[in-house]
């Protein structure tokens, strides 16, 4: 829209500029006449500007009827400068047409630069032009039959060579405005493709998972009763293998579960119950929930809690998986005998949770892979932690749902910190028990 204002504004300036140097060299009243003319056919362009921003796309009658007006008025306009520049051309007794050749000349030029998304207003415009072009160069041949030694003649051969340039500059132009156009397509349709490609897959990876989950759950199920003794003593010599194929359930599951998370979340059917969360109390939440796999690798998981007892919006139960996710993490990535510590502080309007570790560490310029589908930064056959590469993807999307943001710093070999900003409820509010929406501090 400002582009189509300012150059309404470049048109009529330049129009304003050639009528008042046309009104002092020649005939003012002509140049008034002919000035009036053109402005007419742009009050025109303007109205059917406004019409055909105003329509809704949906009646074609409607359009057609805009593309019958725009095909007049081009039609109107270029014939209105035409007459303008002819009547120029009438004026001059001699000179080889300089002055209004040179209009003309330009103003094919700033049709071809600007008006070029409908290709055929623009030949019909330039058509128009190139027939002025020929009135103005056999204007001097008709009017005087000059000798073919005569400059006339000269004349009219130089223009005709212009005239040859222009029609050659603009047929290479519209070659090359087809082309792009049909790679515009190409891309188009390549897009389409890759589009329903991805959608076909994202179905299937959803059905599949759904399916895989019920049997899994029942398998799972099934192995825990035995591994408790519930259907009776395990022999020994069976024992490692139940509890290998336990562990793979519980492995396969995880995957399926993120699997089943992921989907979810594209399709924007994840569902989030927001309400006032207290920090602390979340933090202590995800570190027992995962202390059973802290002792298991001999690590200690400490609370460093925040003082002010700070609140966010959340949805408990998404926030406590982020805060999972980061914790095993942190406890996959560290050596026994060292300690995660989960830190929760104010900063201004925020309030940040930052889970800290001892452990590798994560390299310069993974942060792509950190946060990307299915990449571990470690993807060596040496690997020695399982995961799916999913989790802080998942995470990540989770925390942006939150209006919140993840990120680390980490140094290889001296440990990694994931932290949470999050926007700080006022609690006072709801300490008092208001029914109103909790409000974030400004
Ligand atoms: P995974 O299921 O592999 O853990 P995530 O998406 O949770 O997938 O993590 C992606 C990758 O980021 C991990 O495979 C690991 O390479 C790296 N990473 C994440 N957290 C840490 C950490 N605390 N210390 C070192 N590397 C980490």
């Amino acid at each position: 829209m400002t582009l189509t204002n300012q150059l309404v504004w470049k048109r009529h300036a330049s129009f304003l500029t050639v009528a008042a140097l046309a009104a002092f060299y020649y005939d003012p009243v002509l140049a008034a006449a002919c000035y009036i003319l053109i402005a007419l056919t742009e009050v025109l362009d303007e109205r059917l500007g406004r019409e055909s921003a105003a329509w809704d796309g949906v009646d074609s009658s409607v359009g057609d009827s805009i593309l019958r007006r725009i095909g007049r008025n081009t039609a109107l306009s270029a014939t209105a400068i035409s007459i303008f520049v002819i009547s120029l051309a009438l004026q001059q007794t001699s000179g080889g047409h300089f002055t209004p050749l040179f209009f003309l000349f330009s103003a094919s030029l700033f049709a071809a630069m600007y008006n070029s998304q409908m290709m055929s207003v623009l030949l019909l415009r330039l058509s128009i032009y190139g027939v002025a072009f020929l009135v103005i160069a056999f204007l001097d041949i008709i009017r005087f039959f000059p000798p073919l030694d005569s400059h006339v003649w000269l004349d009219f051969f130089t223009i005709m060579l212009v005239l040859y340039f222009l029609a050659d500059i603009s047929l290479k132009f519209y070659q090359n405005y087809q082309k792009q156009l049909e790679q515009l397509k190409l891309i188009r349709e390549e897009n389409e493709r890759t589009k329903a490609a991805y959608e076909i897959k994202s179905q299937f990876l959803s059905t599949v998972s759904h399916e895989l989950r019920t049997p899994l759950t029942s398998l799972k199920a099934s192995l825990d009763l035995v591994n408790k003794g519930a259907l009776g003593e395990v022999p020994e010599h069976l024992k490692r293998a139940i509890g290998i194929a336990a562990k793979n359930g519980e492995t396969l599951a995880v995957l399926i579960d993120d699997l089943l998370d992921l989907q979810r979340i594209e399709a924007g059917e994840m569902k989030f119950r927001f309400k006032p969360v207290n920090v602390n109390d979340l933090v202590t939440e995800a570190v027992e929930s995962t202390a059973d796999f802290a002792a298991k690798l001999g690590i200690q998981v400490t609370i460093t809690p925040c003082v002010e007892d700070g609140r966010i919006n959340g949805d408990p139960s998404r926030l406590i998986q982020v805060m999972n996710n980061l914790l095993s993490n942190a406890l996959k990535f560290s050596e026994a005998g060292s300690t995660v510590n989960v830190r929760v502080e104010t900063l201004g309007s925020r309030i940040r949770v930052s889970v800290e570790d001892t452990g590798v560490g994560i390299p310069e310029g993974a942060k792509e892979r950190v946060f990307g589908k299915f990449t571990q930064v470690d993807s060596s056959d040496i690997r020695k932690v399982g995961g799916t590469g999913l989790g802080l993807n998942i995470a990540k999307q989770i925390v942006e749902r939150h209006d919140a943001s993840i990120d680390y710093v980490s140094e290889l070999g001296v440990g990694t910190t994931f932290f949470l900003d999050f926007d700080r409820l006022e609690d006072t509010q709801h300490e008092r028990g208001s029914l109103q929406a909790p409000a974030k501090v400004a």
